[in-house]
This record gives C-alpha cells, sequence and structure tokens, in this order.
C-alpha cells in the first residue's frame, strides 16, 4: 500500500481511486489490530495524514463524477511518517503514461526539474 501524497489532479483514475482505497484499508489494519510498520518503514504512508488525505482524494473523485460513498471510520492512533513525494512523482511517470501526462500537465516545468535532477530521471526529451 502506498499514499502518493501529491496533488490529486496528477493522479490518473486509476491512481486516485487506488490511494484512495487504500486509505480505507490502513485504517481498517489500524482498527483491528494489525501492524502498518512495514508501510511506515518504507515510508509509504503518512498516518497523520489520512483523514485530510482522505477527504482531499474523495473530493477530486466527486469532482471527476466518480462515487464516494464509504464512510471513514474515526480511530486513534499516534503514528507519522512523511511520504517522499519526488519519489512518487517520479514512480508514478515511470508507471504510469496517464499520471504522466497529468503531472506534465499540472505541475510547472521549474516543479518537475526540481524532481527529476533529485531522481536523476532522464525526462528532459519530454519537457
Ligand atoms: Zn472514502
Ligand atoms: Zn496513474
Amino acid at each position: 500500500m502506498r499514499m502518493w501524497m501529491i496533488n490529486p489532479k496528477c493522479l490518473c483514475s486509476k491512481h486516485l481511486r487506488g490511494e484512495h482505497y487504500e486509505i480505507h484499508k490502513l485504517i481498517g489494519n489500524l482498527l483491528h489490530g494489525r501492524s502498518i510498520q512495514g508501510y511506515i518503514s518504507g515510508h509509504l504512508v503518512e498516518p497523520q495524514n489520512f483523514y485530510s488525505r482522505h477527504d482531499e482524494l474523495a473530493l477530486e473523485m466527486i469532482q471527476r463524477g466518480m462515487e464516494h460513498k464509504s464512510p471513514l471510520v474515526k480511530v486513534e492512533f499516534n503514528i507519522e511518517c512523511v511520504v517522499n513525494k519526488n519519489k512518487s512523482i517520479a514512480d508514478l511517470m515511470d508507471r504510469c503514461p496517464e499520471c504522466k501526462e497529468r503531472i506534465l500537465k499540472e505541475m510547472t516545468n521549474e516543479e518537475i526539474r526540481h524532481v527529476t535532477s533529485h531522481d536523476q530521471l532522464q525526462l528532459q526529451s519530454t519537457l
């Protein structure tokens, strides 16, 4: 499971729905006492932002005409972690042509250059 934590407008519908679904699952895991430590160690999730991020994604889903009915259970926990957004962007651009197109459209060249220089990707030809 992975939270991308980038502007929801940069996510294709599949990845938007996926991240949203995974937040529901992560909260379900906490609720049932299952560990999410592996995701924390991998810096793949931001538990302190589960609820705000969920609402942000749900709003974008609704704006794209997708259904969102599932209520999100409130659970008390105290775990913090930070996702590397540059890595999210680099991985999505690498794996998903539709996300790549959205990222190129939504982000300024300056932001993309910042990301790509960090990850030493050869994406200049696409800019
Ligand atoms: Zn939801
Ligand atoms: Zn995608």
